[in-house]
């Protein structure tokens, strides 16, 4: 029996997050995880500014040993491709200059970059971590909550729980009650491939928009030794009516699609074809309760546009960590106080989330998605503008208003 004042469930992410700040806040915590590292972890695998931002901030040294690994792949943009075919290149910068060291967004697989975050843990002299340990059974208590696992072999009592065991989390559905509404969740597969032709020299991911899968995208990112990661992701209400089958629909586009097929023809499969959900951000949920808070994907946390949840998870964990902070500093751990977690979470994430469930609905609509790609397409003003929006969240906003585009069209 540990008696500890946080465990965290989950090493993902959301998780690693939370121990890593809280370490630096100098508070020691319990890290469980049922797998043993390094492990995979089905993904498409980017990794946005937002966790090199968060790890930077926590510890340049961290960001420092991050650019020292192989395991990367420096991202500059992305290419969206219309359902009419239009390739729209959006560079994150609008004058960029490659450097690998400080790129805008990157792309590592998910058994490496976990398991560097898991060194990062490893690192800290203040976290117990515990790996290979699956934690079964929750029990409320006077303190807060009685954790365990491995039939028994696991006991850890806690004053805060920190449930981060990601998309399928019993806790988060069980206990917490955050139901599953398949109108804000995705399931998605993704594979790897070598020898993919025509990737971008910049390495942009590629977002494929494709009428048999709106409001949907296929996916093309590019990792070190000319690998990709290859995917497809759709709501889960839409795969449901449509009774798609999302292995069947990924081979369908690459054996069929008229200029993807072309890129694949020389392309070897490595491994196999993978899938998992996506609990979508596009509905607030309760984030917390007596002694817990739910972090990352546990949380339904994952942006509803792009399928983003690595840098969701991260700010999610490092808000819990703060907060927990003050639940110590004020011996107060009970729901009502945990409620200023929600809030934070909500005005760090939540416009965000609103404009991306805006934005995902209007790509139900292909000819809408054409229409805007016809606008675009060639019109470097548009793209400079456009690429601005990455970081400009007030720019972005526009995007889901129809009298800008209007404005766009006078103005070509
Ligand atoms: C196909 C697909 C593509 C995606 N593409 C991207 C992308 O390109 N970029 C991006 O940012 N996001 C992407 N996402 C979302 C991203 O994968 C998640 O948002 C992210 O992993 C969330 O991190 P997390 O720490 O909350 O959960 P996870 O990463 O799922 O980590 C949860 C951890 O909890 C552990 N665990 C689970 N149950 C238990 C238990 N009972 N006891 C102990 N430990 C337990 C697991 O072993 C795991 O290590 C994608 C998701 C999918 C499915």
């Amino acid at each position: 029996m540990i008696e500890t004042d946080v465990c965290i469930v989950g090493a993902g992410p959301g998780g690693v997050a939370t121990a890593l700040k809280l370490s630096y806040l100098g508070i020691p915590s319990v890290l469980i995880d049922k797998a043993t590292f390094p492990r995979d972890k089905v993904c498409g695998d980017a990794i946005s500014g937002k966790v090199t931002t968060l790890l930077n901030r926590l510890d340049p040294d961290i960001l420092e040993r991050f650019n020292q690994q192989s395991m990367q792949i420096d991202v500059w943009g992305i290419r969206f491709v219309a359902p009419n075919g239009k390739e729209l290149d959006i560079p994150f910068q609008p004058n960029y200059v490659r450097n690998a060291s400080s790129a805008p967004g990157y792309v590592a697989r998910r058994y490496d970059f976990d398991n560097f975050l898991v060194q990062e843990v490893r690192r800290r002299d203040n976290i117990q971590f515990w790996e290979g340990l699956a934690v079964e059974q929750y029990t409320q208590t006077e303190r807060g909550w009685l954790i365990s696992g491995n039939k028994g072999a696991l006991e850890v009592e806690a004053r805060m729980l920190i449930v981060a065991d990601g998309a399928h989390s019993a806790f988060s559905r069980k206990v917490a009650g955050l139901e599953r509404d398949f109108r804000h969740h995705a399931g998605a597969v993704r594979a790897y491939y070598a020898n993919v032709e025509s990737l971008s020299k910049d390495n942009f991911i590629e977002l494929h928009f494709i009428n048999s899968i709106t409001p949907g995208y296929f996916w093309i990112f590019p990792l070190p030794g000319g690998q990709a990661n290859v995917g497809l992701g759709m709501r889960s209400d839409i795969l449901r009516k449509r009774k798609v089958n999302l292995r069947k629909a990924l081979s369908e586009v690459i054996e069929e699609h008229p200029v993807l097929r072309e890129r694949f023809q020389n392309a070897q499969l490595i491994g196999e074809v993978k899938g998992y959900g996506l609990p979508l951000g596009s509905r607030r949920q309760p984030l917390s309760g007596n002694h817990y808070m739910l972090v990352g994907d546990a949380g339904h946390l994952i942006d509803p546009l792009t399928g983003e949840g690595i840098g969701n998870a991260f700010y999610s964990g490092f808000i819990a960590a703060e907060q927990l902070q003050q639940c110590l500093l004020h011996n107060d751990f009970s729901a009502n106080f945990l409620k200023a977690y929600d809030q934070r979470v909500s005005r760090v994430l939540g416009s965000e989330m609103r404009l991306s469930y805006r934005l995902q609905k209007m790509l139900a609509y292909p000819f809408l998605v054409n229409l805007l790609a016809n606008i675009i397409a060639g019109n470097r003003r548009i793209v400079a503008l456009l690429s601005g929006m990455y970081n400009d969240f007030t720019l972005r906003e526009q995007l889901a208003k129809p009298w800008f585009w209007v404005k766009m069209f006078l103005r070509r």
